[in-house]
Order: C-alpha cells, then structure tokens, then sequence
C-alpha cells in the first residue's frame, strides 16, 4: 500500500518513501526551552509523533533528530530575568519537555541536539556561505543575502516582487510580508559579557568564530544539525505551520545555497492548536500547559486523545468541554479493551488492511480511531494504538471473583423470573461488594466501580 502525505513543497499529497535504504531521516523543529511548553506546542509534537509511529507501522526504520534551542533572544532574556546562568535555566526546561513528551507517550527522537553544541557546525556552513558571496557581514552580524538565491520564497510561496532583497532583519520571527536578509550570527552587543568576560564557560551567551564573536540565529541551527545528523537529503521535516515562513524558509535557502543540494524531499507541518479562533501562543497569553491540565485533574493522554479527533491539517479548538469529552471516550476505549473479545484471524486482516489504509492515506488518525470504534476485537484496538499511543496494551482486565460472578447469574435468574425485589437485593449486595452492573447489548457485565 503507498504511504501518502501532503508536501508542503508542492501543495499536495505525494507517494512517499525514504530516498535511501529502509530508514526514513526524519527531522523534527524542536522546543525553545525558555519556559514549560504548552499544549499547542505538543499538540506538534503528538503530530511528529504519529506521523513517526505510522511510517514505523509501515516498516521502515526511523532516525528522527529533534533541536533543542538553548540560545536565542528568548532563553537569553529569561535566564538573566532568574538571575541564573543560561545553561542551567535551559536546562532546567529542557528536562520539563522530554518528561511532557514521556507522559504523552511520544517516543523520543532519536537523539536530541542542543544547539549550544553543535556552534561549530553552523560556523561551518556560515564561512562557507561567507566564501560563497552569499552571506555578508555588517555591523551587528552576518547576513544570508536572499538575493543570491533565486528559489528564495518557493516554499511559502512569496510573491517575488514583495521581497525585500539587501533589507535586513535581525529578529528569528517576522511575518511573510516583510521577507529579509535574515541573521545567520549575531554579534556580542557592547557590553556584553564574553566567554573571557566575568560569565562562567557554561553561562556564556555567545562564542568566538572566525567572522567575529557571537551567537547563531535561529534558523541556522536547524540546517546545521539536520545535516550533520542525516545527511543530505532529508526525508521528512517536520514541524508547526508557523515555521513554513520564515523558518523553514530560511533552512532551504541556508542549506541549498551552502551545498548545492537538496534540503529536504518532504515539509509535513501540522496546524495549530487555538483558542477562541486564535493560535495558542504564548504572547497572547491563551496558554495552557500539561500542568494546568493536572491540576483540573486531567491526563496527559486525555489530550493526546483529543489530538488523534482532528486531521493534522486541520485546526483544533482547545476547550475544557472537548477535553472531558476526550476523556470519556479514552476511558471508554479501555472499557472496550477489557470487555471485547476474540477476533477471527479473517477479520483482523481484514482490519489492518483498512485501518493502514486511512493511516496511510496522509494520516487520517481521526478516520482510523472511527474503525476503531466500529471494531470489537482486542487485538484490533490493540494494533491501532501502535499508532494511537494511548498505552491500551497496560489496561488490565478487571479480574471479577467467581462469587461476584455468581451473583450476577443470580440476578439474572430472579429477573427473568420477575423476582424484582429480590434481583435488586442481589444488585445491591454485588454493588457493596466494590462492582457494578452495566447492562450492554451482548448482556450485563460487571465492573469495579
Ligand atoms: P517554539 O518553541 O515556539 O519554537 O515551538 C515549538 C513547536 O510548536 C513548533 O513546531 C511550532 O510550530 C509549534 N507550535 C507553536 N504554537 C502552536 C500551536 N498553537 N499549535 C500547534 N503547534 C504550535
Ligand atoms: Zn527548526
């Protein structure tokens, strides 16, 4: 069966499959750890996530790299405003991410790359853009000239006339209408501290190069460890339809212009969470983080429920309403686990085919949890949530003791002979007993209650 999923690069969806070999290079934007994540961001994160787990299901291997940006404007900011140094607050939320990506059952990447690590990588490439004529150097930093690069604006579609060749900008956001020379490395700022200076090695901010001292700008970092790590070309990159401009953007110009290759075969970005009709994001102060959603006494997996609802190309609407009802279901699907029965080898066949059809089809999860529902047997559920990653398989079957049982058998005796009173006796003694009766087409079960 093809695997097929939407290309950002040609605005549809593609046959896919990894350019060499059997493993997929699958690179993945990472967090900024300059405070805990929030659900929007893992909402990206849980897409990465069944996107990785749906190309494994398929057979392939997977070597996924994900960033973790320890050094931007942001980290900077936030460290100085704690008063500690920029490795340890970094850090600190770093270690808050891989435990929110853990209780959500996203499998770790492959490996993690911090970019205060891989400085020397992206020196490299600069000079080599330096040497090019494709980067200049001004007063505050290097500069990717987009100019000299005539795909520039491709991916995002920019409209060539709006772009603002040899205007520079030197912030890692900006919108799509104001599409710059962007900063490949940004100079220490007068008076600011070294690694010479009073800072100790680990709280430096910015380090030496050939081209003057300084720090990378954002995007860089991404094509310097994607490359490092995968080689060229990638596969998949991945990430939040935020990034399509300017990150991604700049990543393609970067890297093709530095190698003479191509970056990546395939863009596959997720749409966002939101709130109210607005991208949750942490300037306009929508934000939930998995540790509001504890406190209201929510599971991590009940978001990821609600996440598999939605098409990955589609928005989803963050309200405390669809979250409980994420719950409900979850909880009800483990029910379902524990009460369903044997399937004939036929029919689960017949299940896989059509469940990886969906999957396969451009990750249609929310088509693929419908058969789920439709189905009853347990190694179906169990096969789907391979994908799904809702830890079905640690559901235990609640062991009901042969007396309960019994009792059960009683009731039913009493009712089908209209014993009423009695029927409810036993009912009541079964329910003191720590169980209820859930009447279900195929009969009453019992349940702990
Ligand atoms: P950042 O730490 O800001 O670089 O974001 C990390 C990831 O979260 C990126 O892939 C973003 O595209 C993604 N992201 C940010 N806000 C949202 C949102 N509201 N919904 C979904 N993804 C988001
Ligand atoms: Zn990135």
């Amino acid at each position: 069966m093809p695997f097929r999923i939407y290309n950002t690069l040609s605005r549809r969806k593609e046959i896919f499959r990894p350019a060499k070999g059997k493993t997929v290079r699958f690179y993945s934007c990472g967090p900024t750890v300059w405070d805990y994540v929030h659900i929007g961001n893992l909402r990206t994160f849980i897409f990465n996530d069944l996107l990785r787990r749906t190309l494994l299901l398929s057979g392939w291997g997977v070597k996924q790299i994900m960033n973790i940006t320890d050094v931007d404007d942001k980290t900077i900011r936030g460290a100085k405003n704690s008063g500690k140094n920029l490795k340890e607050y970094a850090q600190y939320y770093e270690k808050a991410f891989l435990n929110d990506i853990k209780n959500l059952n996203i499998l770790p990447a492959s490996k993690y790359v911090r970019a205060t690590d891989e400085i020397k990588k992206m020196v490299e490439i600069i000079l080599i853009l330096l040497k090019k004529g494709i980067a200049y150097k001004t007063e505050d930093g290097v500069y990717f000239s987009i100019a000299k690069f005539p795909r520039y604006g491709r991916l995002a579609r920019l409209a060539k006339q709006k772009l603002k060749a040899g205007a520079r900008v030197s912030s890692d956001e900006y919108e799509k209408k104001s599409a710059r020379d962007f900063a490949l490395w940004k100079f220490k700022k007068p008076g600011e501290p070294s690694r010479s200076g009073s800072e100790t090695l680990q709280g430096r901010t910015t380090w030496p190069s050939p081209f003057g001292e300084g720090r990378p700008g954002w995007h860089i970092e991404c094509s310097a460890m994607a490359i490092k790590y995968l080689g060229l070309p990638i596969d998949i990159h991945s990430g939040g339809v935020d990034l399509i401009f300017p990150h991604h953007e700049n990543e393609i110009a970067q890297s093709e212009a530095a190698f003479g290759k191509k970056f990546v075969k395939f863009f596959a970005e997720g749409e966002h969470l939101m709130v109210e009709g607005r991208k949750m994001s942490k300037s306009l102060g929508n934000l939930y983080t998995l540790r509001d959603l504890a406190a209201k006494g929510f599971d991590p997996l009940d978001f990821r429920y609600l996440c598999l609802t939605a098409h990955y190309r589609s928005p989803l609407s963050f309200t405390w309403e669809s979250l409980s009802a994420a719950r409900q279901a979850r909880l009800n699907l483990e029910n379902k686990v524990r009460e369903a029965g044997e399937t004939s080898a036929e029919s689960f066949a017949q299940f896989k085919i059509n469940f990886m059809e969906v999957a396969q089809n451009d990750l249609n999860v929310p088509k693929a949890l419908a058969l789920v529902w439709k189905s009853s047997g347990k190694e179906e559920i169990l096969f789907a949530d391979k994908i799904f990653g809702l830890g079905i398989a640690k559901v235990k079957k609640i062991s009901v003791p042969s007396e309960i049982k019994n009792l059960l058998k009683k009731r039913e005796e009493l009712r089908s002979q209209k014993k009423w009173r009695e029927a409810d006796e036993v009912r009541d003694k079964i329910l003191k007993a720590g169980f209820v009766i859930k009447d279900t087409p195929e009969g009453p079960i019992v349940e702990k209650s």
